[in-house]
């Protein structure tokens, strides 16, 4: 590749055309070089390798059935108490009404993640997955990080492999690779001490792949994490994915300050910038050599962000997030949600293919043009 500037990244670009596998140490040059044009042009080379021009959006909804958590991670704007202001906490009834009134056609995916509930029984979690897809048949239903799968086999008593059985059976389709954070055990302990710990992560999303359900993964980034932990945390997913090839994609997700303690006791009012951003997904397209997608999340991101990380590796930009409140309760200024349309005009205008796709990235539609 012409016009790298930075000589050590000379024999990287040399293993990237060649197809080959990077090391722990070029992983980390990749981090800390100043060429930052040549680990646009490297990152993006593999993606079109990949994918060509194509990009992922799905047409999904958010639902989280409650907001009610006792785990207390430091960075998270979510949770609530019983009886606290904003706090919710819906039946069965409840989330299948709220997702009706604001189904369109079309919808492919539903979305759930939420709060660790002390009360609810395993049942009800069995009852909402079968709810959702006998209401809305057709609609694929991606549900629960491992941390809730954890908490789930807590309160069930029962093994990860018979709690995601279990939904499997009730027709869970996908897993979303929320509760991940960063895996190194330092920062853990600062962030998400009562969580799953990392090695109960990687068990259950390896069960979960062993079992036939698909899962994603994500890194929270941009808070109190080195650079080596961010590559020890991709290089743990880079291990198990050899193992069972069952994620989709890596959503690398920036910290985002408002409203949590974390924020409050680092004394941090600012964002990741946007070359932070772009660095990172650029660095995950280039190690996770076995992952098939890197997500740029729009929500996190910015649209316009979003757009401009086509060039940086990224090959989908999630979907149109009905009402998304996760990262919007942590202080995102992007919108609760995008059109089909705004997403497919967003990628057009990059000049890159928009693909429709489901919840198991098969492709249900490509829009050549955007229509009025
Ligand atoms: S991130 Fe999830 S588990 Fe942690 S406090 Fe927030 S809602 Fe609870």
């Amino acid at each position: 590749m012409k016009g790298i500037r930075d000589p050590r990244l000379l024999p990287i670009a040399e293993k990237v055309e060649a197809g080959e596998r990077l090391t722990f140490a070029e992983g980390l040059v990749l981090y800390e070089t100043q060429d930052l044009p040549a680990l646009m042009r490297l990152a993006n080379r593999v993606r079109e390798r990949k994918h060509g021009h194509k990009t992922y959006f799905v047409h999904s909804i958010r639902v989280s059935q409650t907001n009610i958590c006792y785990v207390g991670c430091t960075f998270c704007a979510f949770q609530r108490r019983f009886g606290e202001e904003g706090a919710w906490d819906w039946d069965v009834e409840e989330v299948v009404a709220w997702v009706k009134a604001r189904y369109q056609p079309g919808l492919t995916e539903i979305h759930m993640t939420a709060g660790h509930h002390p009360k609810r029984p395993f049942q009800y979690y069995l009852d909402l997955v079968r709810a959702l897809k006998e209401t809305f048949p057709g609609v694929q239903v991606k549900a629960w990080t491992a941390a809730e799968i954890h908490h789930f086999s807590k309160i069930a008593r029962l093994p990860y492999r018979e709690v995601l059985q279990a939904l499997k059976e009730a027709g869970l389709d996908a897993m979303p690779g929320g509760g991940a954070e960063i895996f190194a055990e330092r920062v853990r302990k600062r962030i998400a001490r009562a969580k799953v710990s990392a090695e109960g992560w990687l068990e259950i999303h390896r069960t979960a792949h062993e079992l036939g359900i698909p899962t994603n993964a994500t890194m929270l980034y941009g808070h109190i994490e080195t650079l080596e932990e961010r590559l020890d945390h991709m290089d743990r997913l880079r291990r198990l994915q050899d193992e069972t090839g069952g994620f989709m994609s890596f959503i690398p997700l920036a910290f985002q300050p408002d409203g949590n303690q974390l924020a409050r006791e680092l004394g941090k009012r600012e964002f990741t910038t946007g070359l932070d951003d772009l660095r990172n997904l650029a660095v995950a397209r280039l190690y996770l050599d076995n992952i098939p997608h890197i997500k740029g999340y729009w929500a996190t991101l910015t649209p316009e962000l979003a757009q401009v990380s086509l060039d940086w590796g990224v090959t989908d930009i999630d979907g149109t997030l009905i009402e998304e409140r996760i990262v919007h309760m942590a202080g995102s200024p992007t919108p609760e949600g995008l059109s089909k349309r705004e997403l497919a005009r967003i990628i057009l205008a990059a000049g890159r293919i928009p693909v429709e796709r489901d919840a198991l990235y098969r492709e249900v539609r490509v829009w050549n043009q955007v229509e009025a």
